[in-house]
């Protein structure tokens, strides 16, 4: 490697780096960029206790990627590729490649991503610390299921290479282990073959939540993906609209490529209120009600449609908003609909309701979110005191049921909801770099820890 590669990496400015939601605001001593892997184990062994954390893209929505008042150690430029085999269906690259690069690689020979979030702007390390899931969590279970190994670079050990079969405990931690085990120099993923790169897709609309689980447990059989979008600003019954899909063996156009428009500015706070998200939902259940039952569709606008507008968190205005991801088990169902009487009677709810039941694939993480039962992902713009009453009422009701608060999306958790959540999280302490700490984890142990 280059003498560069050693070099002591510049120290950038704290501001600008934010979570997606834009809430909390914080304020970092310092971000250090790194270029190369040899960068870190320096910049971790003269470091404070407690005073860094990695960072990916901050598409994480609460304060998970944030550390107020310490440092960030920003990944996203340790961003090459340094192995494939397109025969096997593996890669493996730095963790600060995005899955919108390794797709662009991986799609034309074949290959597919084995897990994906709903956005492709995501770091392989950012998706291996929050184990994400998505629309196939009932077949495929986590992202962390398809790691086959991964490098980690920590204070007390300059590289340690761990997987499902080596060094199994720290590989376990690093899964779900929101960036504290140590930093992830790169990973190797098993991937996914494809015949094609559309997806065959059907769209049903649903009039209630009995109709949205007798959609899934039907389809979840023969469908690799499903997913509902929920309105959940109508009065008594749920309506909604089930989208499930296959790739498709059947020849797709060539897609060119385009730069998505991008939200320009931000909007003033009054623009989404409780009068145009109802008329927002409104027209997009009727425009997709009257859809063709089964297309062929791309499969960027089918993982990825909010990936089509850049920025678009700037439609909430400056003051940023929360997404609130539960889990609840499926026999709370009492619980889930008593969740959704109160969103709907707030009027505070937003336009992207998502609403999917998680399958029982467990994932070797230890900190991992997923587990059987419903999960409803949804926005709330930032209203201050109001916005965080409504959201501690709901948690009552999640903890009632048994569920468990998204870390990924939060920025407000008590530390008693956190450990309801997470029961086993002390077996993450003994694998905590010393060096790493968080905004979120500061948050959600206080008052825990010795
Ligand atoms: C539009 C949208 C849709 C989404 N849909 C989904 C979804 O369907 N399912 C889902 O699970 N999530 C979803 N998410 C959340 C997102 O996938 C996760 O928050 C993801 O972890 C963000 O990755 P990032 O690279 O931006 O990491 P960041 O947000 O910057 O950081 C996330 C965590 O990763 C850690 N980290 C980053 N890089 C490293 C590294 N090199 N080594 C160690 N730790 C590291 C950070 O410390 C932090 O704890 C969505 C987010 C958006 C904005």
């Amino acid at each position: 490697m280059q003498s560069q590669a050693k070099t002591t990496s510049p120290l950038v400015a704290g501001s600008g780096y934010t979570s997606w939601g834009r809430y909390p605001r914080v304020s970092h001593e310092a971000v250090f960029r790194v270029d190369w892997a040899q960068q870190i184990f320096p910049l971790l062994q003269q470091a404070a206790p407690g005073s860094l954390l990695p960072y990916g893209l901050g598409r994480s929505y609460g304060d998970l990627c944030l550390n107020a008042d310490r440092s960030l150690v920003d990944c996203s430029h340790l961003n090459r590729f340094l192995a494939a085999d397109f025969q096997e269906g593996w890669v493996r690259c730095e963790a600060g490649v995005n899955l919108a690069d390794i797709l662009k690689v991986i799609v034309p020979k074949g290959w597919f991503l084995p897990v994906t979030p709903g956005t492709k702007f995501v770091t392989l390390g950012g998706a291996i610390a929050n184990d994400v899931h998505g629309k196939n969590h009932h077949r495929a279970g986590t992202f962390g299921c398809h790691v086959r190994r991964l490098a980690l670079c920590r204070s007390d050990a300059e590289v340690v290479i761990c997987g499902p079969s080596e060094n199994q405990g720290i590989f376990n931690a690093t899964i779900g282990g929101l960036g504290l085990t140590g930093v992830i120099l790169w990973a190797e993923i098993q991937l996914k073959a494809i015949q094609g790169i559309g997806i065959d897709l059907d769209v049903l609309p649903f009039a209630s939540l009995e109709k949205f689980l007798a959609l899934t447990v039907e389809s979840d059989q023969d469908y690799e993906y499903t997913v509902a979008w929920l309105d959940c600003l109508t009065k008594g019954k749920q309506r909604g609209i089930f989208f499930r899909g296959n790739h498709s063996a059947a020849p797709f156009p060539k897609i060119r490529a385009h730069q998505p428009p991008k939200v320009p500015f931000d909007f003033p706070a009054w623009t989404l209120n409780r009068f145009t998200m109802k008329a927002l939902n409104a027209g997009y259940y009727w425009r997709n009600q009257h859809k063709k039952n089964r297309t062929l569709v791309a499969y960027d606008p089918f993982f990825y449609p909010l990936d089509s507008i850049r920025q678009w968190n700037r439609v909430y205005g400056k003051q940023g908003f929360l997404q609130y991801q539960c889990v609840v088990q499926e026999n709370s169902f009492a619980a889930f609909e008593q969740l959704m009487e109160l969103i709907s009677q707030s009027g505070m709810g937003s336009f992207l309701a998502v609403l999917k039941r998680f399958g029982s694939r467990k994932s070797p993480g230890l900190l991992s979110f997923p587990r059987p039962g419903l999960t409803l992902a949804l926005d709330f713009p930032m209203h201050g005191e109001a916005t965080l009453r409504l959201l501690e009422t709901l948690d009552a009701v999640i903890l009632k049921g048994g569920g468990a608060i998204y870390p990924a999306k939060d920025a407000r958790m008590s530390p008693a909801m956190f450990e309801a959540s997470f029961p086993a999280w002390r077996k993450l302490l003994p694998y905590i770099d010393k060096k790493l700490s968080s905004s979120l984890w500061r948050r959600v142990t206080e008052g825990l820890l010795p």
